[in-house]
């Protein structure tokens, strides 16, 4: 098993460390090698996401990422900003399906802003294309017409693009409670009218799921409605972005919150679904769960080691129990812990 880590900017290397510790304390057998990416491989090598890093992460089984950018990065020219590494590793790694868990664990109901009955027992896992649409689509730019400028991106997905991505969220689903809801804007975007016949198109070779289609708009405000509704949802990269954040918010803490990046042969990239946090940064006191979450997915998705996965998904269901809390999912009456005595936490609950 041999695995890249990347830890990344920000609280990256804090809470990464913690989810390497807990893989190494399930005594498998693991290659771990760390390398550059986002705004510290800008610095040490003038490249977000270096040759040293390419050659390293296509190398591995599975890469672990902690999270990349910082204000010091925002006024770097555009292929120099850490989102570029990020979106660079996607691109040549070729993983074009982001699988990300909106889960409420019963400890933190209180967690979420809306109300405890609305989300409680909440498990939805969006499924968004990453690799297409129009963060990728050419022609792409800002030039003057008519005298003022103009700026302009081109949405676009291939049937094959959209082919392979509904079938990650049938697959997904029949494990799950097999409904699939694919989510469009067919009423304006001919490109999402394509998307929702393929998606169709497709349904008879799973005759087990329920598909159902709904507009973006109106999933927006269902996933705040009533989000129990949803099972799998499965959208392209740019609603996709918005939709899982929104998703992962109705948990009350996005430091919670794993994700996995995967490939055509499950190869995937593994990462909290927050970012760097840089308001924290170095303080000892960011959530290590998202990325030791992270970690157990890898060992599903990529690995197929279903129990080692569960051990450690219930390692952390365990501490939230026994009342360990670091400062963003915090209540009255909880232990608060720092990143570290988080980690330790798991470690002996494993
Ligand atoms: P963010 O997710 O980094 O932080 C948002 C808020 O949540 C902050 O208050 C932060 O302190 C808190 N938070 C995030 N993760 C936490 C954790 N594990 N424990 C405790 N609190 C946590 O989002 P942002 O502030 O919008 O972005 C900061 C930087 O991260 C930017 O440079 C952005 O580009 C980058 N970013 C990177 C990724 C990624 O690497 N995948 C994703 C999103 C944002």
């Amino acid at each position: 098993m041999k695995i890249c880590v990347l830890p990344g900017d920000g609280i990256g290397p804090e809470i990464t460390a913690q989810a390497v510790r807990v893989l190494k304390a399930l005594g498998l057998k693991m290659d771990m090698e760390e390398a550059l990416l986002g705004g510290c491989a800008v610095d040490a090598a003038g490249d977000p996401y270096p040759e040293a890093t390419r050659k390293l992460a296509q190398a591995a089984d599975a890469v672990l990422l902690g999270a990349v950018g910082g204000p010091q990065w925002d006024d770097n020219p555009r292929e120099l900003r850490p989102e570029r590494g990020l979106l660079g590793i996607r691109k040549h790694l070729g993983l074009f399906a982001n699988l990300r868990p909106a889960m409420l664990y019963p400890e933190l109901a209180n967690a979420s802003t809306l109300k405890p009955e609305v989300v409680a027992g909440l498990d939805i896992l969006i499924v968004r294309e990453l690799t297409g649409d129009i963060y990728f689509g050419q022609p792409r730019g800002i030039e003057i017409r008519n005298g003022e400028k103009v700026g302009f991106n081109t949405m676009i997905y291939s049937e094959t693009e959209i082919r392979r991505i509904a079938k990650v969220a049938f697959e997904a689903a029949r494990r799950r409670s097999k409904k699939v809801c694919s989510v469009d804007k067919m009423n304006v975007l001919e490109c999402t009218q394509l998307w929702r016949d393929v998606v169709t198109s497709i349904a008879p070779e799973y005759p087990d799921v329920e598909l159902s289609h709904m507009l973006v708009d109106n999933a927006a405000m269902q996933l705040v409605r009533n989000p129990k509704q949803f099972d799998v949802m499965v959208t392209g990269n740019m609603f996709g972005d918005i939709l899982s954040d929104e998703a992962s918010m109705l948990t009350g803490s996005i430091g919670m919150l794993p994700s996995a990046s995967l490939d055509a042969n499950n190869k995937g990239l593994y990462e909290p679904c927050h970012g760097s946090a840089p308001d924290i940064a170095g303080k000892g006191i960011a959530n290590p769960l998202a990325t030791i979450l992270s970690a157990a997915m890898m060992l599903r998705h990529t690995f197929g080691m279903d129990e080692a996965a569960q051990r450690i998904e219930n390692a952390v269901k365990k501490v939230l129990a026994q009342g360990y809390r670091t400062g963003d999912i915090f209540e009255s009456g909880m232990k608060k812990v720092g990143t570290r005595e988080m980690g330790d936490a798991v470690l002996a609950a494993l």
